[in-house]
Formats: structure tokens, C-alpha cells, sequence
């Protein structure tokens, strides 16, 4: 079985096989033993993506429902954050929630109406409001 691994010197992402003593442990990039190990560690690397699901209407240009859930980088707390946004024109409701995944804590949760939250309810949104 072959495990993704990141090497703690360089901080290149490589695969190895760990159940093997030495052989290929080696980092392809800089040569060195000495890396960090952990199968989770390929969920990290995904971070950073996110889904986002529209709907819409055949003829419609404006999406009545956005949902983005993912993973958004915090630059406050300097890592990666969960984040759940939903904008459902339709049903006028709106929510963000932004939760740290490690210790859980959330750190935005608003809720609510759609019509409250001036640049998500309006067609004419300016970018620097956003
Ligand atoms: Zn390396």
C-alpha cells in the first residue's frame, strides 16, 4: 500500500510505501528521511476546494439557490476553516457558518433572512462590498 506522505524538510507531497523499511522513504526531491507521516494527511491536502452547488432555472440567468461548502483559508487565524454558505433567493433565506475544524468552535454563524444581507439579495452588488 502506498501512503502520501509530505517532506518535513522541503514540504513536497510524494507517495511512499511505509510498511517497508527503508527502500524508497527517500524524498524524490532533496534525499531526506525525514517527513511527516500521516494517512490523514491526504485529506489536508484536499483542502482548500470547495463545492458549490447552483440552481437554476432554464431562461434565468440569477441562480435562486447557491450553496458553497468547503473549505475557506482564515487569514486571522492563518488556516484552513469549514465554511457553509447558503443564498436561497427563493426561499429568501440566507446562512453562513464558519467553524474551526480542529477545535470546533464556530466562529460566524448568521442566519436569516436573505432580504437583511444587503449584497447577496440585490442584483447590483458592487464588488468592493463583497
Ligand atoms: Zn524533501
Amino acid at each position: 500500500m502506498r501512503d502520501k506522505v509530505t517532506c518535513s524538510d522541503c514540504g513536497s507531497i510524494f507517495e511512499c510505501d511505509l510498511s517497508i523499511a527503508g527502500g524508497d522513504r527517500a524524498c524524490p526531491e532533496c534525499g531526506s528521511l525525514s517527513k511527516l507521516i500521516s494517512l490523514s494527511f491526504e485529506d489536508k491536502v484536499t483542502i482548500g476546494l470547495d463545492t458549490k452547488i447552483t440552481g437554476k432555472r432554464v431562461g434565468e440567468k440569477r441562480p435562486f439557490i447557491e450553496e458553497k461548502v468547503g473549505d475557506d483559508f482564515n487569514r486571522d487565524r492563518e488556516k484552513y476553516i469549514y465554511r457553509e454558505q447558503i443564498i436561497d433567493r427563493e426561499n429568501n433565506y440566507y446562512k453562513k457558518l464558519l467553524k474551526d475544524k480542529e477545535t470546533g468552535e464556530i466562529l460566524r454563524h448568521d442566519e436569516g433572512l436573505l432580504t437583511d444581507h444587503q449584497g447577496f439579495g440585490n442584483a447590483k452588488v458592487s464588488p468592493s462590498k463583497l
